[in-house]
């Protein structure tokens, strides 16, 4: 599929990173962005609670169920899913406007996200990131600390099939260090000449 120039060239604006929950995603693209802030990071929108240190508007929007179902019935998603639990969708006007402009976005979302964004966005690159071992995805789920231990069990039943999609995406990156991810995920975005 990386044959063809659509996928394999730099036009590509639109990178979906995805991959299971603990695996690191939101460290790497914090540290992409403290490097790299003309890369727009879509903020999703979730109906989960805040965790301590998380600002409305910041890492997400937060709504309850009646905020998230008039958003879905007013079309202002882009794709969203169930996780875990909870719902999180991306907002779609704010990643059309930056991909008018021409600048490079990036949505962070889980695997059923992706999926759709593969249907509706065909010319989006599509990143998986992989744990460097399914012991070290056990180890950072239930190191976080953050969610009850039902949580962080529901979790890890999800990361174990969302592992089995790998083969969809476009390409992998195993998050063996956060400076390579960032520095590889950086040339595939093509903000960077050495891709
Ligand atoms: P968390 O609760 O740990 O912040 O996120 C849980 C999962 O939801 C992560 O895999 C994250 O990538 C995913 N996620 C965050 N925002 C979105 C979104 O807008 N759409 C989808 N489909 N998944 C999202």
């Amino acid at each position: 599929r990386a044959e063809g120039g659509r996928r394999s060239g730099r036009a590509q604006r639109l990178t979906v990173l995805s991959g299971p929950s603990g695996v690191g995603k939101s460290t790497v693209v914090r540290e992409l962005r403290a490097e790299h802030p003309e890369v727009w990071l879509s903020v999703s929108v979730t109906t989960r609670a805040p965790r301590p240190g998380e600002t409305d508007g910041v890492e997400y929007h937060f709504t309850d169920d009646a905020g998230f179902d008039a958003m879905i019935a007013a079309g202002e998603l882009l794709e969203w899913a169930q996780f875990a639990g909870n719902r999180y969708g991306t907002p779609r006007a704010p990643v059309e406007e930056r991909l008018r402009g021409g600048r490079p976005v990036l949505l962070e979302i889980d695997l059923q996200g992706a999926r759709q964004v593969r249907e509706t966005m065909a010319e989006a690159l599509q990143v998986f990131l992989a744990p460097p071992s399914w012991e070290e995805l056990v180890r950072r789920l239930t190191g976080r600390g953050t969610e009850p231990p039902e949580v962080v069990q529901r979790r890890l039943d999800t990361a174990r099939v969302e592992l089995a999609a790998e083969k969809e995406f476009d390409t992998t990156l195993v998050n063996t260090s956060v400076d390579e991810v960032r520095e590889r995920l950086l040339a595939l975005i093509g903000v960077r000449g050495d891709a």
